[in-house]
């Protein structure tokens, strides 16, 4: 399977990293060795000192596609998440200056720590839906889909046009602003609406 992931989808995450806003959705991939899933922890590398929680809500494919239009995106969806997009600030201030390539930021283990999925079925719009991240109990990231520059259908549609999605792939949607540090001992505990969807440890 293969991980997708959306950057700069949030005008005020876009902001507050002082990044351009992207006239096409930006798009990098994980390898499945980032995926943590049933809430396991996540242990801090040695690689980094600055790993930024970034929240997101998470597709998942449930049929192969290429081209696919923007019309036809949600036959190509079933289930939806809540993940983490873990980045090592550090490393990927460093790679954006030189204009590298991030995935040593990005895409290393454990970085796409992925929690439960509700059907589509369980939601009225697709375009409105919240989700938010506590830590230790805080809450620090908050958003809406209606929120995002370009939508799930957009995504899947641009998405598709270089790479054929495949059953079991996945795609984080992009992050709202609140992106911030976490340390060893903080507790993670993302919710789509009032719904806990992931709780594990940073160890
Ligand atoms: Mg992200």
């Amino acid at each position: 399977m293969k991980i997708f992931a959306i950057g700069r989808n949030y005008a005020e995450h876009i902001a507050e990293l002082q990044n351009e806003r992207p006239d096409a959705p930006v798009v990098f991939m994980k390898p499945d060795t980032a995926l943590l899933k049933n809430n396991a922890p996540f242990y801090y590398p040695d690689f980094s000192k600055d790993i930024h929680h970034e929240a997101e809500l998470v597709l998942k494919v449930c049929k192969e596609g290429k081209n696919i239009q923007e019309k036809f995106a949600y036959k190509y969806f079933d289930e939806i998440g809540l993940g983490i997009d873990f980045t090592a600030r550090d490393l990927q201030s460093k790679q954006k200056e030189k204009g590298l390539p991030w995935e040593i930021a990005k895409a290393f283990n454990g970085s796409a720590p992925v929690g439960e999925f509700l059907p589509v079925s369980h939601f009225t719009d697709l375009n409105d839906i919240d989700f938010s991240l506590k830590i230790n109990g805080e809450l620090r990231q908050q958003g809406n889909t209606k929120m995002m520059l370009y939508n799930f259908s957009v995504i899947i549609a641009y998405v598709s046009q270089f790479f054929t999605l495949k059953k079991g792939d996945l795609i984080f949607t992009g992050t709202p602003k609140g992106v911030g540090p976490v340390k060893i001992g903080d507790r993670l505990e993302g919710f789509i609406q009032d719904k806990k969807m992931i709780d594990f440890e940073v160890k």
